[in-house]
Formats: structure tokens, sequence, C-alpha cells
């Protein structure tokens, strides 16, 4: 069964947009087309993986968060912390001031994601031994790589390894640790710290999952502004962060959302992949090799994986740069010095953790499907063969389509008109088939009156 939901926290603002079409055409998947000079997005290919946010030179796009005052609807109020959000401040901030603003601003504990690395670590490797028929194994940490292997390399859904991202771990756990402490289930409130739309994403409508234990999402760059603000008027940081945990990571553990952070601990042959395009243009050579010898896969859509989410405020190399830092500062602890009291605890937990740690089969959802009936598809598909042979193969994008492909599949699925291909208007026009005036009226539908100098209705 094709699943149907997929939540995007990217938005676009029609009023804001200047149908530029720079989102478009940095487009991993065609997601994007212009009409009546405004982007629109076609869902089921959006994979959130940010690159039009990026590209947007006018703000048209934001990313959609919970509101800060939700978590006062709380009694106890989790911040989920990815490292990253560590790695954003310069190194004269101390992860003692961070924490403690944090707890200022009202939440009542603070806990790292990567411990939840903790406990998938050893699930990874006994899955990698479990499942060799399904190599490559590609890990799921990535939402944005799950959602593009679901829409661009469906068959590659079988190789996806269903297992929890620590992320969901790390909430699981800090959840059932309150409630053993008395804690009631509905005055818990966990919020995530996000680096990056996907994961909003993924928390929202959790692919392979039914629910998420996390209550809420809150963008990194507004946390930071928060934070670094606070700092920068003098707060001292010398309320105690009452928060043992924070920071008292294994060094493998810091470094766990940073390319190479899944590949360098994984037994066999692991590779790891970043930023969505080297990705696309390494699964396409894979789904055409014979030879598929390779064990793990870590796929990141980013560039610097975490470090370069699109809702971090720093450098991506800066990050990656004091990250590596700190592990390199925790490695030279005495063995055994890193395992703290959290730590400790949630080794107990550990059995519980492995029962609730597999995700249902991740379904794939085919972006090329042209239609739910397979014979109306096949013959779409002819269609689109037929088209081509008239479109000139220059992928211009004037049509408001990214590519002469996709304005092939927009005609064939009765949402475009080969006359919006410009040359295809010109050779109309030529042989008398279209006025000049038609054709300046299908150019005004595609980018807007207002880009020919008229005024807006
Ligand atoms: S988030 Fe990525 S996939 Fe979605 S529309 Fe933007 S660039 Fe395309
Ligand atoms: S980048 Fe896209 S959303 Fe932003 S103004 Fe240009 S067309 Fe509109």
């Amino acid at each position: 069964m094709a699943v149907k939901y997929f939540h995007h926290a990217l938005k676009f603002r029609k009023e804001v947009c200047i149908g530029c079409s720079h989102c478009m055409n940095v487009c991993p998947t065609e997601a994007i087309r212009i009409h009546g000079g405004k982007a629109e997005l076609t869902d089921n290919r959006c994979v959130d993986c940010g690159k039009c946010y990026m590209a947007c030179p006018v703000g048209a796009i934001i990313v959609e968060q919970d509101d800060f005052s939700r978590i006062f609807e709380y009694e106890h109020r989790v911040a989920l912390i990815p490292n990253v959000l560590l790695g954003q401040f310069p190194e004269k901030v101390s992860i003692n001031q961070i924490c403690s603003v944090l707890h200022d601003l009202g939440f009542t504990h603070i806990f790292e994601v990567e411990h939840g690395t903790r406990i998938l670590q050893g699930a990874m490797e006994e899955y990698i031994q479990e499942y060799p028929q399904k190599k490559p194994l590609i890990s799921t940490f990535c939402p944005a790589i799950v959602r593009l292997i679901q829409v661009q390399f469906p068959a590659m859904t079988e190789n996806l390894m269903l297992l929890k991202a620590p992320l969901d771990i790390a909430a699981t756990y800090f959840r059932k640790k309150l409630i053993d402490q008395g804690a009631k289930a509905d005055e818990i409130g966990i919020f995530y710290i996000t680096p990056c739309a996907a994961k909003i994403a993924a928390v929202k409508s959790p692919v392979g999952d039914e629910t998420s234990d996390i209550t809420g999402v809150i963008n990194m760059d507004f946390i930071f502004n928060k934070v670094y603000t606070s700092v920068k008027q003098g707060h001292s940081g010398k309320n105690t962060c009452k928060v043992p945990s924070l920071s008292a990571l294994e060094p493998q553990e810091m470094l766990w959302s940073l390319t190479e952070g899944e590949s360098s601990l994984m037994p066999g042959r692991a590779l790891a992949i970043d930023e969505i395009s080297n990705v696309i243009e390494f699964l396409e050579r894979l789904e055409n090799e014979e030879n598929r010898d390779i064990d793990f896969l870590e796929l990141r859509a980013c560039d610097q994986s975490c470090a370069g989410g699109i809702l971090t405020s720093g450098n991506r190399f800066f990050t990656v740069e004091r990250l590596q830092k700190h592990a390199s500062e925790a490695g030279t602890e005495l063995p055994g010095e890193g395992l703290n009291q959290e730590a400790a605890s949630m080794m107990q937990y550990r059995d519980f953790l492995m029962e609730n740690i597999a995700v249902k089969k991740v379904l794939p959802r085919s972006m090329d499907k042209l239609d739910d009936d397979t014979k109306r598809a096949m013959l779409k598909m002819q269609m689109v063969r037929e088209i081509m042979k008239s479109l000139p193969y220059v992928d211009c994008g004037l049509c408001g389509s990214p590519t002469c492909n996709a304005l092939a599949q927009d005609i064939a699925q009765g949402r475009a008109e080969i006359t919006h291909c410009i040359f295809i208007q010109k050779k109309y026009e030529q042989k008398e088939w279209l006025s000049h005036h038609e054709s300046m009226e299908i150019m005004k539908e595609i980018w807007g009156n207002e880009k020919f100098g008229e005024q807006k209705n």
C-alpha cells in the first residue's frame, strides 16, 4: 500500500515569491514548477532537503517550527539537542553557559541526541550480520535520504536498515526514565532542536513508525540566536548546569552526526557520501552496477552532514573543527571516565530500547509513477517518450518546468501544454499555428504579468 501522507516543514510564501526560479533550478528531485510567476511545490516529489530554502534570494521559503511557548504546556520540558548545536558557538562560549541559558529559557532537562547512538551502534552491527543478502545496507539516520530513496530509488527501500534513528531512541529513553521517576506521560514535553527541515518532517510524519516520542520541534537557528544573544548580553553561566550528561559523550558518539560518523564504526566495507547531488549520482551508479560489494552506506543530504543543516547558524567547516576538538579532548579521559552517570543509567534500559528499536518496512513512493492504474501509467509513459521527440533537450526552464523531461511528464499528467515550450512556440508562430500575442499570453501565464511590465490585478 502506498504511503499517502508526507508532512513538509518547508512552506512557500506566494506573497513574497518573485518567481526567479532559483529554487526550481536547484531542486534535486524536480519538485518545483513556476506558475503565474510563483513557485509551486509538487508535494510527492519533495524530500525536504532544503536546497530551495538556501537558494531563495528573498526569503519566500520558510521552515515552520512549533511555537516556543508550547514548551510551557508541560511540567517536564526536555530540550533534546544534537551535538552540532554545541558546535555552533565560538570556543569562548562554554558548554556550561549554553546549558545554563537553555535552563533559563525554560527547559527543565537537557539531553543530547547522541546518547541514542550507544544503543544503536550495536544494533546496527547485528543488523549487518543478520541481513547479508540486503547488502549494501543503507543507514536511515538522514530522513531526507530515506525520502529520496522512497521517491527516486524505490527498489532500494529493501536496503534500508530498519532501525530507529538516535533521535528517536534518545526520546524514547528519556520519556521512559522520567515516567519511571514518577512523571505522568502527559506532563512530559520533549522538544527536539533541529538542524534541518527533514528532521521536522520525520518527527511530524515518521516513516516506518506510527508515532514519535518527540512532542515538538524547534529550529536550531532560533535557539542559537536566543542563547548567543543572552551570552553576549553578559549571561555569566554561573548557574551550574544541572545535567551531568551534557557533552559527557564518548568521542565517537560526539561525531556520529558528521560525515563518516557512522561508516567509520561499521564492520566490513563501509562508505560515507554527503550532499544530496553526490548521493543521487552515487545511487544512480549503484542501481546500474552488478558489483555491489559494499556492506554499509552512510548517506547524508547535507554537505558535511548535520553540520551543514539548513537551520544551522555557524559555518559548517568550523562546526566540524570544533566538534572534532571536543571529541579529541573527551578522548584524553581515562577509559571508562566518559561513561557518565547518564550513560550508565541508559544501559539499564538497554533491553527495553532494543525491544523497541525496529521500525516497519519503508514503502516505495515512486515519483515517476504517472498514474495509479498500471495500464494508464504505461500509456502516459509512452506519451512522455513521444513528447520528448519534439522537445529541444536544452532544459532551459522557460516553460516553468525544470527540464524538458519534467515538462513532458507534466503534459502527460494534464498539468501543462506543449506550447509552454518556447522553442515549440517559435515553430508554431512560423507555421502561423500560434500568433505572437498567444505566445505572449502563455508566457504571462507561466511567469506572471509583472515580468512583462504589467501591474498586478
Ligand atoms: S526541499 Fe529539496 S526536494 Fe523539496 S522542493 Fe526544496 S529543493 Fe526540492
Ligand atoms: S527562489 Fe523560488 S520561492 Fe524564492 S523567490 Fe525565487 S521562485 Fe520564489
